[in-house]
């Protein structure tokens, strides 16, 4: 038997359903606040990640996952996706919807693929969440900041956190590139940036996890923006004020993304706790929509974020976040069938058929057990009532009916399947 692969995970039991109640809350977090659910392939042309991220990218040059079909071994012509917003572009694009006249806001999920070295909470396979609004207009900033903020407060999450901000312009790339290029000889750049260099790549050369100690001391972004651009950029570091604890916005001149498209506002979210600081968990900002394909009208913007699912699961569970104790009452089991031989079985899985199909919650213990190791069982886990076939009640088809409680009183009846049914039906309608 072969093993996992590096990079990779397996969710059991243990986490699996965290996973499950994190996005069922993004989820309908986001379509109650107005955005639409799209759903995406895991595979896309190659083409639409280098066009947009940038060729000078860490996710082009180094991390792309290829797909080849059996007829064409070599090819790299298709990926597994490494993000999701250039999908949803993508499916925007094809099916002529990105037009000044058309808004959409829309999210989206699922696993994208990046062959990076696995450290804390990143592996190469993850889930990122994503929320975006396509011909996006600086006045409805608020709609994601409503999204977001709901989302921090409702994970218990808003006054752990800071928001790093900062504003990208195209002639910022010039400006900056001439005065960096100056030290080219003189600092130790990595072999990437040399090659950025050539095809003036500012952004990735701040962005380089190398070489930004360095690069941050020189450069500082805002400086180079023309008096527009600073008002906007303020308008944006307001309106961030306005909806999250004024302190923790922080205005931080060499962060850029990762991502070649990005254009205006981006920011960056990050846990206070010191063993946390370097983790990112949510990244965003606006792009410019026509370095997706030539043939989109210049002016059109898109505003979104991404979320990285295993670091915030992982946060959460190493900081004891009350988020996930708060669901796991919802998940036990108040009611157990159990079977003190086995010629039961079958009765006790048809009698749980029936209680599912009214709605009612309950397990059957796959295993015989004495009657007092059921009741050992059920006070551990902290079951409410069991239900016990017992070969003495098998000629007059009664069940034993246990509460589990310290009051002596009423606390065992024997009932008819169907009085079973009544007095769960009765109880749940409650
Ligand atoms: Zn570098």
């Amino acid at each position: 038997m072969t093993k996992l692969v590096k990079g990779f995970f397996d969710s059991n039991h243990l986490n699996a359903w965290k996973y499950e109640f994190l996005m069922n809350d993004l989820n309908n977090l986001a379509q109650n606040s107005g955005f639409n659910l799209l759903l995406l392939p895991h595979v896309e042309f190659t083409s639409l990640f280098t066009k947009a991220a940038g060729l000078t990218s860490t996710i082009v040059q180094k991390e792309f996952f290829f797909c080849h079909s059996r007829n064409n071994v070599n090819s790299q012509e298709l990926v597994l996706r490494p993000e999701l917003t250039s999908g949803i572009i993508r499916h925007f694009y094809q099916n002529k919807q990105l037009t000044s006249s058309q808004k959409h806001n829309v999210f989206s999920y699922g696993h994208c693929f990046r062959h990076e070295n696995p450290q804390k909470g990143r592996y190469r396979q993850f889930l990122q969440w994503n929320a975006e609004q396509l011909n996006f207009q600086p006045e409805n900033i608020g709609k994601i900041l409503s999204l977001l903020k709901t989302f921090l407060l409702q994970l218990g999450l808003i006054n752990q956190v800071s928001i790093e901000i900062n504003y990208l312009a195209k002639q910022q790339l010039q400006l900056a590139f001439e005065k960096l290029k100056k030290h080219e000889k003189t600092l130790p750049f990595c072999e990437l940036c040399q090659k950025r260099f050539l095809v003036k790549n500012i952004y990735r050369i701040l962005d380089c996890a190398n070489c930004q100690s360095f690069v941050k001391n020189i450069i500082n972004l805002e400086t180079f923006l023309n008096p527009q651009q600073k008002e906007e950029y303020n308008n944006y570091y307001l309106a961030f004020q306005s909806f999250f604890p004024p302190t923790s916005i922080i205005k931080k001149p060499s962060l850029t993304r990762g991502l070649d498209y990005y254009l205006g506002l981006v920011f960056e979210i990050k846990f206070n706790d010191a063993n946390w600081s370097q983790n990112t968990i949510i990244a965003g900002g606006s792009y410019c929509l026509q370095s997706f394909d030539d043939k989109i009208s210049s002016g059109l913007l898109g505003f979104g974020f991404a979320i990285g699912i295993e670091r915030l699961l992982l946060f959460l569970q190493e900081t004891n976040s009350k988020y996930f104790s708060s669901l796991l009452s919802k998940l036990q089991n108040e009611i157990v069938i159990g079977v003190l031989d086995s010629v039961f079985f079958l009765d006790a899985y048809q009698l749980q058929q029936q209680m599912l199909h009214l709605g009612i919650k309950v397990q059957v213990c796959d295993k015989v057990y004495s009657f007092k190791d059921l009741l050992i069982k059920a006070l551990k886990n902290k079951t409410k009532w069991l239900l016990i076939f017992a070969r003495e009640f098998k000629q007059e088809e009664k069940i034993i009916v246990r509460k589990i409680t310290n009051d002596p009183k009423n606390r065992q009846q024997l009932l008819s399947s169907k009085e079973v049914l009544d007095l769960f039906k009765n109880n749940n309608e409650k």
